[in-house]
Parts: C-alpha cells; structure tokens; sequence
C-alpha cells in the first residue's frame, strides 16, 4: 500500500487504455521508479499486466517503489489536496519549468499528473502548479523524465535502490550486471 501522505514524489498517469497504452504506461511507471518517484497510481482501464511487469522489475531491481490503481480519479486529487499534498500537472500549457520548479515543495507529498489523450479542464484548476517542459506537444514519458531529473538536479541518476537483487557495473563496452 502507498504510504501516500508521506513527502516524496508520487505520480499519477491519467486515461490508460489497456491496449492503446500500455507500453506507454509501463514506460511512464519505469521513468517514474528509475528517475526518483516513491510510486505512481493510474486511471483509466485496470491493467494487472502491467502492474506485475512493475512488481516483477521492483522485485528484481529494488525500490522501494508501489504501483496502485485509482479508479476515482477526481475524488483522488481533491483528496491529495485537503490531505495537505501538492499537485504538479504537467502541460505543455503551463509555466516554463526552469521558471518554477522552486515552487515545488520538498517537504510535502507530491502529485505528478500527466495524461494520456485530452486532460480535463478541472484538472488543470485543482493544480498547484502547471508546468511546461517547453511549450511544444511531446510525450507523458520525456515530460515526466524532465520534470524529476530538474526536481532532484541530476542526483536521482546515481541513487542506489534497496533490496535490489541485480545490479549493472558500469562498462565501457558490453554488459556487466552482477547478482547481490
Ligand atoms: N493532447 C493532450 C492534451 O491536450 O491534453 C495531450 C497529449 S500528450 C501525448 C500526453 C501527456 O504528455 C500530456 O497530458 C502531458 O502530461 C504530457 N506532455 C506532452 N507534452 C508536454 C510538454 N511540452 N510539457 C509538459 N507535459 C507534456
């Protein structure tokens, strides 16, 4: 279970479409694991598949990191809110985020939306914060890579995770993983 109201980085992927998406989802909850998140929760179609692929990655690459489906999604944001959490939804609409990535806190939850196909006017008012990562149409997957490598300064990247049962060694050439 997500221990939600905890500070840290959660996300929350807007819309998935079991067939549609779910590359793209799978890709957005590895992003979120690799780059710093603490979990994600999704909206849309349940997707089992995809949320064994991530237990199984979890499981064999370390954490910690949660998945959880939200079938409520509204009452979901309303809820972060009142419970104190901060929302960042992520649009090429909203402020350049060189401009106001200091104005996500560090010492509260976050929630970092990203959609799927079009996102919901409330959406954009019920958030703290519109960020733009530049101001031209992308993806969910570089958006939110973006996003937390400029929330965490690049430190994410050499973060160690726990429990992890398998590990890469840096190489020059070729692969080099040992077991731990
Ligand atoms: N057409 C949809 C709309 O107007 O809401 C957006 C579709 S886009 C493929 C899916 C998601 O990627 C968006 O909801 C947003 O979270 C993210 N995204 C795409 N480009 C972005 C950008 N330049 N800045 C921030 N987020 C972006």
């Amino acid at each position: 279970m997500l221990r939600a109201m905890e500070p840290g980085i959660y996300v929350l992927r807007l819309g998935h479409r079991r067939e549609r998406d779910k590359r793209i989802t799978t890709h957005v909850m590895l992003t979120a694991r690799a780059f710093g998140a603490k979990g994600v929760f999704y909206s849309g179609d349940r997707d089992e598949k995809i949320e064994e692929k991530l237990r199984d990655v979890v499981e064999r690459w370390g954490g910690p990191f949660e998945v959880k489906y939200e079938p409520d999604w509204l009452g979901f944001l309303k809820k972060w809110k009142k419970s104190g959490g901060f929302i960042c939804h992520l649009t090429m609409y909203g402020l350049h985020v060189d401009n106001c990535i200091d104005k996500v806190p560090r010492d509260r939850p976050v929630l970092v939306v990203v959609g799927s196909e079009k996102v919901p006017r409330i959406v954009y008012e019920l958030a703290d914060l519109n960020v733009a990562i530049g101001h031209q149409p992308h993806s969910e997957v570089a958006a939110l890579a973006v996003f937390l490598d400029r929330y965490f300064r690049g430190e994410e990247l050499r973060r160690e995770f726990e429990r992890a049962k398998i590990k890469v060694l840096p190489c020059e050439r070729g692969k080099k993983v040992i077991r731990l």
